[in-house]
């Protein structure tokens, strides 16, 4: 029974990399091929968290899912580490501000803000505070104050009238 929930569990995290990945590749279109490897497996096991197959159960039992899954994060690995479109979608960590480029595939180095997304190092991330929720709400504050400024002190218009006075030559 341990075994078995140990092999339940391998799949599910190798899931959630993977549908971190897929989502990278979606929008990278120097990744046609390895979407194809992703296809190769059943859709619902790169996209969908929460949905397993009868089959699935059966490959998890034989231990053929696992390393599947796991040659597909490898080579998704591979490529994110190569390809300049990927990196680019990467994080900083912005409590530590190291140079290293994040990615939330990368379960066991990184934690995700649930709410805006933003990725920061596992051991940086302590608190329950995201600099960049904060960020995102003093900007919104700010926004609120500034609106209400100007609705309270409407500037007046200045039009100015130019008038053009034409010489006629006569
Ligand atoms: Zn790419
Ligand atoms: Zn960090
Ligand atoms: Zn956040």
């Amino acid at each position: 029974m341990y075994r078995k929930v140990k092999a339940l569990e391998q799949v599910r995290l190798l899931r959630i990399q993977l549908v971190h990945l897929k989502n990278m590749f979606k929008t990278c279109r120097l990744a046609k091929n390895i979407l194809e490897f992703y296809d190769s497996v059943p859709g619902h096991l790169t996209e969908d968290l929460h949905l397993f197959s009868l089959n699935d159960l059966t490959d998890i039992k034989k231990g053929d899912l696992g390393p599947r899954l796991k040659e597909l994060v490898r080579l998704g690995t591979l490529h994110v580490d190569k390809c300049m479109l990927c990196q680019a979608k990467g994080f900083i960590c912005e409590f530590c501000q190291s140079d290293e480029v994040i990615f939330p595939f990368e379960l066991s180095k990184c934690r995700r803000c649930e709410e805006c997304k933003a990725c920061y190092h596992k051991g940086c991330f302590c608190s329950d505070h995201c600099p960049k929720c904060e960020r995102l709400r003093a900007r919104r504050d700010q926004m609120a104050k500034q609106s209400l400024e100007s609705y309270n002190s409407e500037p007046e218009e200045e039009e100015t009238i130019q008038e053009r006075k034409m010489d006629r030559a006569e």
